[in-house]
């Protein structure tokens, strides 16, 4: 049996035994984490390449915070495994629109991976750092209160891999800001998983214009979605050539020494 461990719940902060919480929940890492995928690779030369067979977790949760973050993940869930009320309409060649989800859980959901992403010590979500704002998202999950539209809004694409959903891949989450058009600078988080790629803005409503929010999950449960095939993307082949890279250089190393 596992060690128990306890500690305070990042989430409702009392002092209780603690799960192995995921950070980014683990239906989503199933595809990553199967043979032979399960590899990080990085285009830093000097990290090497890791096996990743359960995706990344750590001592975070209490066990009552993990069944409240449970549903909101059963919620993203049902996108996943194309559930029963949950549709995919073509609004054009590229862009698509999906219906039927629960505003509140699904909203709660992506808050809980911003926010999971940010108090995680894990050295892989290093760039994500939510300063005060952590705070105001603990309460939001905590409370069970969604917010606002555009309220820490995210703004999901998906992938595709040969034309089917590029579920195998997982980029590590990356600082975008990005420049509004009255000049202001907001915050905003880059991450890929499950297939899709999460854009998560770091702001209040009041920031945000409506060509933007409109891109966010809306509270009748629609959102826009957007596809891309990986293939035909510059960043994508440019990540690849530089981990290809990476790993020559690594290979170089070891058969100097
Ligand atoms: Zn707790």
């Amino acid at each position: 049996m596992a060690k128990k461990v306890f500690g305070s719940c990042a989430l409702c902060q009392q002092s209780k035994e603690l799960r192995d919480s995921h950070i980014i929940s683990l239906m989503f890492f199933k595809d990553v984490c199967a043979e032979p995928y399960g590899l990080e690779i990085s285009v830093d030369v000097d990290k090497f390449n890791k096996r990743n067979r359960k995706g990344y977790h750590e001592h975070l949760l209490c066990g009552d915070c993990e069944s409240r973050v449970n549903i909101y993940e059963n919620e993203a869930s049902r996108i996943v495994r194309n559930a029963a009320g949950v549709t995919f309409t073509k609004v054009s060649d590229d862009i698509g629109q999906v219906n039927g989800l629960d505003y509140t859980r699904f909203k709660l959901f992506q808050l809980s991976i911003l926010w999971r992403m940010s108090v995680s010590k894990l050295p892989i979500f290093a760039d994500v750092k939510l300063g005060n704002n952590e705070e105001t998202l603990r309460l939001m999950i905590l409370n069970g209160d969604a917010g606002e539209v555009a309220d820490y809004g995210c703004n999901i694409e998906a992938r595709l891999y040969e034309g089917e959903s590029a579920s195998q891949f997982f980029s590590q989450p990356t600082h975008q800001p990005i420049e509004l058009p009255n000049g202001e600078v907001v915050s905003r988080y880059e991450t890929m998983f499950g297939g899709y790629v999460w854009h998560f803005f770091v702001a209040r409503s009041a920031k945000i214009p409506p060509f933007i929010s409109k891109l966010f999950l809306q509270k009748d449960g629609s959102f826009y979605l957007a596809y891309e095939e990986l293939m035909e993307m510059d960043s994508f082949k440019q990540t690849i050539a530089e981990m290809v890279l990476a790993e020559r250089k690594r290979a170089a190393r070891k058969h100097d020494a």
